[in-house]
């Protein structure tokens, strides 16, 4: 079946300005301006009311967040007291069930904004949600989406001179062979894979160093990526400084983490020399604007990273640091954070949409995603401009950025539907709101 996307109003991608057509879920022909596919199609998808761009793909997110949005034991903190409030009450709450709930509301807020892969860090294990990437694993394939399952996790707690309680930590080798589980489960590297898995020790102030080094032995032995915060505040600075004597990139260094299979959330306190050796080194940073302003965390260093070598990602982060799960919002966001830091022509609305695409896709180790090729998977979000705030605009790729889109149209993931009319094909909206809205509502209960 080869299907002719014809005649968008925009579309983000080269040699494409009458569409592309799509065969066997990918990319198979690009149509140019004044062109004509180069033989015949089976069917024909009108475009011409909507602005066409790669499927995003977001790189750090925490679904189970979802449940504790706006929370008021939370709201106004910065980090570390922000999770100190918050650790108890994840610890205490959540259960497979509502878990579930959780990760199915991320995956389809986020499609629905026009999101087609993402990973989630999910390092909270509290006994009982030992199977918390197989309910992953389940719902992403329920909602259609491309996934990197991030096996989180915490094993220093504040008995050792970590910031989490006690019941959230796993030890050492418990960790270490579930990672080799959901590796060997999940982990499949093929072109067009639907799910891979990553490996992710939380953060500095939460993991041991033998943990760090261990799992990245694991993820060289398997080829999988690996994942961590890192420079998110300037109290994890002094954290590593008073324990491990050293700043967190030299942490990170002497763990064997200075290498392109690495993605840093957050990235935002490195010095100069910090900057040139994650770039010599490849490392991905994904840049989460709306976490950092809510959290007063600070300005990544996106353009400086960037021309050091590193690729620069996006990121929604976690539903209680953001509160939604919107990435073409972030994208607005990450063009107006950056604004803050460079001038107008350093960063334009081109640069924050190639971060939540192409970079991003880079961020996960993937080159058959993240833009609109010849040959890469046919993952797309469709935008239409008639809402009240896109009238008057000129520039259609300009206008989703600039204008504030925050819903696609369409999605589609590996040549299939999965947005139609703004509503997920595979999922009832209202009825997932209603339960998830009642489970979340233990979350409020005092402790
Ligand atoms: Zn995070």
């Amino acid at each position: 079946m080869r299907l002719w996307i014809k005649d968008p109003i925009d579309i983000l991608g080269q040699n494409s300005g009458r569409g592309l057509v799509v065969e066997n879920g990918c990319i198979a022909e690009l149509i140019a301006t004044g062109s004509e596919p180069t033989s015949p199609v089976d069917q024909i998808y009108d475009a011409s009311t909507h602005v066409v761009t790669p499927g995003l793909v977001n790189t750090h997110h925490h679904f189970y967040q979802t449940m504790t949005r706006a929370h008021p034991d939370a709201i106004n903190k910065e980090l570390f007291p922000w999770l100190v409030s918050l650790y108890p009450i994840w610890a205490k709450h959540i259960t497979p069930e509502n878990f579930r709930l959780a990760t199915r509301l991320a995956l389809t807020e986020l499609m629905m904004s026009g999101c087609t892969t993402t990973s989630d860090h999910h390092y909270v294990f509290p006994a009982g949600l030992e199977q918390a990437l197989d309910i992953q694993a389940e719902e992403a394939e329920r909602v259609g989406m491309r996934m990197t399952l991030t096996r989180g996790s915490m094993n220093l707690s504040e008995k050792d001179g970590g910031l989490p309680p006690d019941q959230v930590v796993q030890d050492h080798d418990t960790i270490l062979v579930d990672c080799e589980r959901v590796i060997k489960k999940y982990h499949n590297r093929s072109f067009g894979s639907k799910l891979q898995v990553a490996l992710a020790p939380c953060s500095p102030f939460s993991v041991t160093p033998e943990l760090m080094r261990e799992t990245a032995r694991l993820a060289q032995q398997h080829d999988c990526r690996l994942h961590t915060h890192l420079g998110e505040t300037k109290d994890e600075n002094q954290f590593c400084l008073d324990r491990f004597g050293c700043r967190p990139v030299d942490y990170l260094e002497d763990c064997g983490w200075l290498s392109d299979r690495t993605w840093l959330a957050h990235g935002i306190h490195f010095t100069d020399d910090e900057v040139k050796k994650l770039g010599h080194a490849c490392v991905g940073i994904c840049h989460c604007p709306t976490s950092n302003m809510i959290l007063a965390s600070g300005h990544c260093r996106t353009i400086e990273l960037e021309a050091a070598g590193c690729a620069v990602g996006l990121g929604v982060d976690g539903s209680a640091s953001n509160d939604n799960s919107n990435l073409i919002e972030g994208v607005r966001h990450a063009l107006m954070i950056n604004r803050l830091t460079y001038d107008t022509a350093g960063v334009t609305h081109l640069d924050a949409l190639r971060w939540a695409t192409e970079g991003s896709a880079r961020c996960l180790g993937r080159s058959d995603i993240g833009s609109i090729e010849l040959g890469k998977v046919a993952d797309l979000a469709f935008f239409r401009l008639d809402e009240l705030r896109f009238s008057g605009a000129g520039d259609p790729l300009a206008a989703l950025v600039l204008c504030g889109a925050h819903q696609a149209d369409r999605v589609m993931i590996g040549g299939e539907w999965t947005v139609e009319n703004g509503q997920p094909v595979a999922v009832d909206v209202a009825g997932l709101r209603y339960e998830h809205g009642k489970a979340a509502k233990q979350f409020l209960e005092s402790l």
